[in-house]
């Protein structure tokens, strides 16, 4: 199987399919550039202070410390094919991405998911993830106590932690960082003759999955 690029505006289902994807083939291997990042802070490691900071007001890290992220993540995953979700995310990642692809011999294939602005903002607002497992779930109002008695459907735990950077403030900032970016992001990438899919992830978690499914299909 090959390397997949999973692009997505914050809230358009990217973390929730790389769950599926993840499931459903074997050998492949989640990388989320958001993930690593948000368990570096937890250890108050030197970069979790750096992405704390950054994260919190819905900005990008430099493109140095990711690709090194990203590199170090790689060298531990022998020959598996990769997810990737969250990277690369400017066109300069995207040069350092094709890069490394390439000078590790390995091939990939792009999904981009295209959900409405409006339809972003209602899924950040009431989202809340299990700080066990991961698990990325709706709070079914914006009510500070909506979480008081959710239990993970996942793993059953009831620890949920809602993102620091899924506040009012902070989202309108992060949608429109995505959209600086994405257009770039989307020529070099086609620019490289892999194949490109766009997936309508506005859609139910399940149809999603299933499209999915059929653009891989396609895609071999
Ligand atoms: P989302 O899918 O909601 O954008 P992520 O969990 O992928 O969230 O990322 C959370 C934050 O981590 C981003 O808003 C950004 O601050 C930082 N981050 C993640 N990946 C990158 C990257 N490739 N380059 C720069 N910053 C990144």
């Amino acid at each position: 199987m090959t390397d997949i690029v999973l692009l997505g505006p914050p809230g358009s289902g990217k973390g929730t399919q790389a769950r599926n994807l993840v499931e459903d083939y074997g050998g492949l291997v989640h990388l989320s550039t958001g993930d690593l990042l948000r368990n570096e802070i937890k250890l108050k490691t030197p970069l979790g202070l750096e992405a704390e900071s950054v994260i919190s007001k819905g900005g990008y890290l430099d493109e140095s410390t990711i690709v090194a992220m990203v590199k170090d993540w790689m060298s531990h995953q022998g020959g598996k094919s990769v997810l990737f979700d969250g990277f690369p995310r400017t066109a300069s990642q995207v040069d350092a991405f094709v890069e490394i692809e390439k000078n590790l011999g390995r091939d990939f294939l792009v999904i981009e998911l295209k959900v409405s602005p409006e339809q972003l903002k209602d899924r950040l607002m009431r989202r809340c993830v299990c700080n066990q497992c991961g698990y990325i779930d709706q709070r079914c109002s914006l009510a500070e106590d909506a979480t008081k008695d959710w239990v993970c459907p996942s793993c059953g735990a009831r620890e949920v932690v809602v993102r620091s950077d899924d506040s009012d403030g902070v989202i309108s900032g992060r949608l429109a960082l995505y959209d600086k970016h994405i257009e770039s992001i989307r020529e070099r990438l086609t620019a490289q003759n892999m194949r490109y899919c766009v997936v309508d992830g506005s859609q139910s978690i399940l149809a999603v999955r299933q499209a999915i499914a059929a653009a891989l299909l396609e895609g071999k």
